[in-house]
């Protein structure tokens, strides 16, 4: 599966395009300079938002 899966992420990476990933341990207000921007596209909201 990585063998297929890694060129087809490497692929849209290169075309701008990306998923995001909260269930990752390191997705944070803490962690990530690009949460405010995350939440803003795709919604939801990222752990340590201090709106909450
Ligand atoms: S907030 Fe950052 S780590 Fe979390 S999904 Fe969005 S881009 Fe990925």
């Amino acid at each position: 599966m990585t063998e297929k899966l890694y060129p087809l992420v490497a692929e849209a990476m290169r075309e701008g395009i990306y998923l995001p990933n909260r269930s990752s341990n390191l997705c944070s207000y803490k962690h990530c300079a690009f949460a405010a921007t995350c939440e803003a596209e795709f919604g939801g909201r990222v752990k340590g938002n201090d709106e909450e």
